[in-house]
């Protein structure tokens, strides 16, 4: 059965090892502010523990302006995803790709999977599966393949400066999809919370650096909060936590986190955040 080889790789036995502790984290958006509207929380924490952040982004938002030229709100936005990266002190990548045309085909996965092994990292955080837009979707799929690919040695990534194969198959968790809900509205429930309420405030200083976007949703979909719109949910977020652990918290990002065969299972981030992950019992 050739998906054993991942465990195999690692092991040298097919027995699951907890990953070594390499203190690197990744996040990827599709887009530049996507990182900060939904896990940006959970990075302050971490790197609070001294953990090192990265952040990448598919595209610079090509097509999220209706003043600009493709080319212009490029620029602008590869400045905003700087200017936020820089409170967080992670690092900032584009991967290449532009608006409405990120596709699961066979370069992307060999050029996200490269990209994957350069940053090796211990814990990787993107979109759920089931979003509101395919970008959001596809990045998705994109990295859980490249978490699987990135250690085998013989999937060759076709990179002008090849890079070693990862060390093993990072803990991928989603974060939620926008708005808490599947395209059918139907509410989509994650497996656990974390408790954000230290870091809310930079969370949102990060976010308000993503200017342009606010603009955007102002002309575009009729929104002109964009930064309590982000507080509201990490609150109604933190009202459920309340709710399901019977204690009080203010604010809270939701994650599921991907336990399919040769994924790490353990909850990486209960074991280093602690008491700060408030699972979901999704019965009451
Ligand atoms: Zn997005």
């Amino acid at each position: 059965m050739a998906v054993n080889f991942a465990k195999d790789l690692i092991s040298g036995t097919g027995e699951t090892l907890m990953n070594s502790d390499n203190k690197k984290v990744l996040a990827v958006g599709a887009h530049p502010d996507d990182v900060e509207s939904f896990c940006a929380g959970t990075l302050f924490l971490l790197r609070e523990l001294g953990y090192q952040i990265h952040i990448a982004t598919m595209t610079l938002g090509d097509c999220g302006s209706t003043e600009h030229s493709a080319q212009e709100i490029r620029r602008i936005r590869r400045k905003e995803a700087e200017a936020a990266c820089e409170l967080l002190g992670a690092s900032y990548r584009y991967l290449g790709f532009n608006d409405l045309s990120i596709y699961n085909d066979d370069i992307s996965n060999r050029r996200t999977t490269a990209f994957l092994r350069e940053i090796d990292p211990l814990v990787v955080m993107t979109h759920p599966p089931n979003d509101y837009m395919s970008d959001h979707e596809v990045t998705s799929l994109l990295f859980r393949n490249a978490c699987f690919y990135a250690p085998a040695p013989n999937y060759d990534t076709l990179s002008f400066t090849p890079v070693a194969p990862s060390s093993a198959i990072p803990y991928l968790y989603y974060f939620e999809p926008l708005d808490g809900i599947d395209i059918f509205g139907q509410k989509v429930r994650p497996q656990f919370y974390v408790d954000i309420s230290q870091s809310i405030e930079a969370r949102l200083e990060m976010l308000g650096r993503h200017q342009s976007q606010r603009e955007w949703l102002r002309s575009h979909h009729g929104m002109d909060d964009y930064v309590e719109a982000a507080r509201r949910r990490c609150r109604d977020a933190g009202e459920r936590a309340s709710r399901v652990s019977g204690r009080t918290l203010a604010y809270a990002e939701g994650f599921r986190q991907h336990l399919g065969h040769a994924y790490p299972r353990e909850n990486f981030l209960a074991r280093v955040l602690q008491d700060r992950v408030i699972p979901e019992t999704a019965s009451c």
